[in-house]
């Protein structure tokens, strides 16, 4: 019988995925799978994106976790595709690759000043307090008033991650200096812009309804901004999500600290809509100082147009929340303009001539961009290897398919990499640091410390 020697690169939920499906998948051959991962540990944004305080989501992990114990997938992490291994490396010893590298970094916003000392993008604000190893440790939370431009649910994370007390994070995974730097932050405004209207929000309602609960923390939204127009009104009676969000933001309208009086929370978050930011000023030191904005007004077909209102809200940090960006690979085609491998359905294309490049898939975010949630990558992962099973054919025809030829490759070229004992071995050592503190773990953040742990050294 034939074997698939399949090479998958991101042990994100899109890469362990794509290797349950396939693994499960009926077919006329035998399958081994090697994922390789950057990371001394796996789950990619579950455990580097989704927030701390969210458990409920980070216990997919416990799905992803039953995957790789099945025993029947080699891992090799801190293993850096790119860097450590290479695609002539994969062709030398694999029939194909999906790459699912996912998207870390920030999407840019072209406005004047976005640069400014104390703007950041938010991912790296995300990157930071899930202990990522690859960021800075400190963060310099300096600023009273704060503004997070953005209103999809990363931008809600970083809101509420802001203004919520750190004390009410503590049962949470978040990392200990995490902690002590939320704990002495001196926020009391957090201030977040959306160029459109409450009806065309990207937040999901569980996670909007959260804000209100949280303790000591006043929403504010502002009784101009629900002058609803046709489309508005059309959107909230078809769509039973948009309905959920307005009746969230109507009951928030009818709260004390409405349009900015004075409530009876320390903390305050502010929600604005037709709100098109334009420049981030500063000071004489280059530090940002406020934002400043376009009113903006309904255009009619759920979209907007400028009103040339302009207003100033004083601030003293800016965290763009405009999405996530994938980076390119070497040797892999790569869409600039959106940050995406080039595909169709997964199966990698030449930019120029859309030929299939042979061998090739992507799953995932670096598939289909930074949008969804990490069900979706489920039915991208489907998609994904029901090609590859169907391209056998056009599979790579490796010169030494043989499993102890990627250990003897990494060990030449000096790279430490770790397994999948070892990251229980860390796992473990996370849990066991957590438990007398009654937390769920807590997290090994520097990336010497995760390796030499996870290898037992
Ligand atoms: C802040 C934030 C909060 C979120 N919250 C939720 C939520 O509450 N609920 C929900 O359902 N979804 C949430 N999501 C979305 C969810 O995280 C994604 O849908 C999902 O993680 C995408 O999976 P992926 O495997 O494509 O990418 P990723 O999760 O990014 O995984 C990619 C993996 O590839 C690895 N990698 C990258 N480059 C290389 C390389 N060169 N060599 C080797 N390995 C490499 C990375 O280290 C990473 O482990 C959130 C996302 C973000 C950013």
């Amino acid at each position: 019988m034939t074997k698939l020697r399949l090479a998958i690169v991101g042990a994100g939920p899109a890469g362990i995925y794509a290797a349950d499906i396939l693994l499960k998948e009926q077919r006329p051959f035998d399958v081994s799978i090697d994922l390789f991962e950057h990371l001394p540990a796996p789950y990619g944004l579950v455990r580097y994106g989704v927030a701390p305080d969210h458990p409920r989501i980070k216990g997919v992990i416990t799905a992803l976790r039953e995957v790789l114990d099945r025993g029947d997938i080699r891992i090799f992490g801190n293993v850096r595709y790119g860097v450590d291994i290479t695609l002539d490396d994969l062709k030398k010893h694999y029939n194909a690759v999906i790459f699912a590298t996912g998207a870390i970094r920030d999407a840019d916003l072209d406005i004047p000043g976005i640069d400014a000392q104390g703007s950041y993008g938010a991912a790296d604000f995300v990157s930071w307090f899930d202990g990522h190893p690859d960021v800075p440790r400190t963060w310099p939370l300096e600023a009273a008033s704060v503004a997070v431009v953005g209103v999809g649910n990363v931008a809600l994370d970083v809101s509420r991650i802001l203004a919520k007390h750190a004390i009410d994070l503590l049962p949470t995974e978040v990392p200990g200096n995490v902690y002590e730097i939320l704990e002495a932050s001196p926020v009391t405004d957090v201030h977040v812009f959306g160029r459109r209207g409450p009806a065309q929000v990207k937040f999901t309602p569980l996670e909007l309804r959260e804000l209100g609960e949280l303790r000591d923390v006043d929403m504010v939204v502002y009784d101009e901004d629900f002058d609803y127009d046709e489309a508005s009104l059309a959107a909230i009676a078809s769509n039973k999500q948009v309905k959920v969000i307005d009746r969230v933001l109507q009951e928030w309208r009818t709260r004390p600290a409405a349009n900015g009086a004075a409530g009876p929370a320390s903390r305050r978050l502010h929600l604005h809509f037709w709100a098109k930011p334009v420049e981030v000023t500063t000071d004489a030191a280059g530090r940002v100082a406020s934002l400043v904005y376009e009113r903006t007004r309904p255009d009619g077909q759920g979209g907007v147009v400028g009103t040339g209102e302009l207003r100033e809200v004083p601030i003293g940090q800016l965290y763009r929340a405009v999405g996530y960006f994938g980076s390119p690979l070497p040797g892999v085609p790569f869409d600039d303009r959106h940050g995406v491998i080039p595909n169709h359905e997964g199966q990698v294309l030449e930019p120029d001539s859309n030929e299939i490049v042979p061998g090739v898939y992507a799953t995932g975010w670096i598939k289909r961009g930074p949008v969804g949630l990490i069900g979706h990558t489920k039915s991208d992962a489907m998609e994904t290897v029901r090609h590859l099973v169907g391209d056998q054919a056009s599979w790579w025809q490796p010169e030494d398919p043989s499993d102890e030829a990627i250990p003897a490759l990494l060990a030449e070229r000096g790279v430490r990499w770790t397994d999948l004992e070892g990251w229980h071995r860390l796992d473990e050592h996370e849990i066991a640091l957590g438990a007398p503190h009654e937390r769920a773990r807590i997290k090994v953040v520097p990336r010497d410390e995760m390796i030499s742990i996870s290898r037992g050294e």
